[in-house]
């Protein structure tokens, strides 16, 4: 007889992740995944359970509401780092008879011509081996389907899983976004400017397990709110990814008047960008942040040569991670479009730096000069204010 309840296991890449590090891994995937389901699925579990590689999720909705509630299913998981892939699942007993039936009861009902067995094992004192299983469960099937066993393409593959004394049998795999579970890698200060990068770097930061909250320039009363908008749509889309983040908002405008009115023109746009980082980096610091992440790729503009990352860098101390740097810009587009970030990042803005943007900026910065400049500037004030005017939100 097939038992009814429903589980979802999910599995991850075990790759890199064995021995100490496997507990830590696991016990913040399946926070992240309970912490999802709570919120946008409540009361729709029983529990989440770790087992032998596997998160096991026990569903406690009925057969009908799993079903009207299965799009939100993939979504959570299909953007939740750290799992490899998903299954809907059944639970069977480890007792090959029971399993042989178990099996034939869940695919008799489908249209196929062709299927195949695929046990795995995990639970290595059950006496049969997974090729013994495959062998005398698809036996029954081609008995009582009289259809035909194929293992390179089948139309159906029941695949059972022997773990923890337990069997389930599912039939589908579904890819996850693979990556780390957000919050096992620490977490990070991503500059967000409203611009196409910038999101997709704060994805790649995501993706390898780093909790990403946000800091944007503005240049308001100058420019209009759009910029301002546009990254809390973006921090909300980006919170597919992860549960919560903040948005820290520093008004710019003071900063780039005084830069104007003491730096020569060509090295504004790479002073800005240093006082940009300094403000992040003291943020950082009050805030244990460990790194911080720009959508920076070289030679992408002008402003992106070797040269002026070099002269720009130089200003902090605090790691600058660049997760797009060697991508080319349709790269980047087609991840945008993919991640659901690229329709908001085209809306129009103007630019905090485009609004006291010079003629002709400088491509190739020499840092001794830009050392020089800045010295007429009252860095340390300059950061203390901007740091008074910042407003936090919720992303
Ligand atoms: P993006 O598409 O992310 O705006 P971009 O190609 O326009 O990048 P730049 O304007 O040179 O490139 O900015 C480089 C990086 O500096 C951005 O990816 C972002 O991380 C950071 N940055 C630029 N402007 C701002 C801002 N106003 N607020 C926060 N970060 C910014
Ligand atoms: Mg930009």
């Amino acid at each position: 007889m097939l038992h009814n309840t429903s589980y979802i296991i999910c599995h991850y890449a075990e790759i890199g992740i064995k021995g100490g590090n496997r507990n830590y891994f696991e016990r913040i995937l399946a926070k992240n995944i309970k912490e999802k389901l709570d919120k946008e699925l409540p009361d729709s579990f029983e529990h989440i359970k770790r087992i032998s590689g596997r998160i096991l999720v026990k569903l406690s909705s009925s057969e009908k509401q799993i079903k009207n509630s299965l799009n939100t299913y993939y979504l959570i998981l299909t953007t939740t780092f750290g799992i490899a892939n998903f299954s809907f699942a059944i639970e069977s007993k480890q007792d090959i008879k029971i399993l042989k039936k178990d099996c034939w009861d869940l695919i008799r009902n489908k249209k196929f011509k062709t299927f195949r067995i695929t046990a795995q094992r995990s639970q290595k004192d059950f006496p049969m081996t997974s090729e013994e299983i495959n062998k005398e469960v698809g036996a029954y099937v081609v008995e009582k389907s009289k259809k035909k066993v194929n293992l390179t393409k089948p139309d159906v593959n029941c695949f059972i899983e022997i773990v923890d004394r337990r069997a389930f049998i599912y039939l589908e795999k579904i890819k996850g976004p693979g990556g780390m579970p957000v919050g096992s890698n620490g977490k990070a200060l991503i500059l967000l400017s409203g611009g196409i990068d910038s999101p997709v770097a704060a994805y790649y930061a995501l993706k390898r397990g780093v909790k990403a909250d946000f800091i944007h320039f503005h240049s308001m009363p100058y420019t209009t709110p759009a910029s301002v908008e546009k990254v809390k749509n973006l921090a909300k889309i980006l919170g597919k990814f992860q549960i919560q983040s903040k948005i820290f908002l520093v008004p710019f405008a003071d900063i780039q008047k005084e830069i104007v009115l003491k730096t020569p023109e060509k090295l504004r746009i790479i002073i800005y960008r240093r006082l940009m980082l300094r403000i992040a980096e003291k943020l950082a610091q009050d805030n244990k942040y460990l790194a911080l992440y720009t959508g920076e790729s070289v030679g992408q503009v002008a402003s992106q040569t070797l040269e002026n990352i070099n002269a720009t860098e130089d200003a902090i101390n605090l790691p600058i991670l660049r997760p797009l740097i060697g991508f080319d810009k349709e790269d980047i587009i087609k991840k945008a479009k993919q991640i659901g970030t690229y329709e908001i990042s085209i809306l129009p803005h103007e630019d905090c730096c485009a609004r006291f943007v010079p003629k002709h900026p400088e491509i190739k910065a020499d840092l001794k000069e830009v050392q020089i400049a800045e010295k007429k500037l009252d860095i340390e004030k300059m950061i203390e204010k901007a740091v008074e005017k910042i407003k936090i939100e919720k992303g």
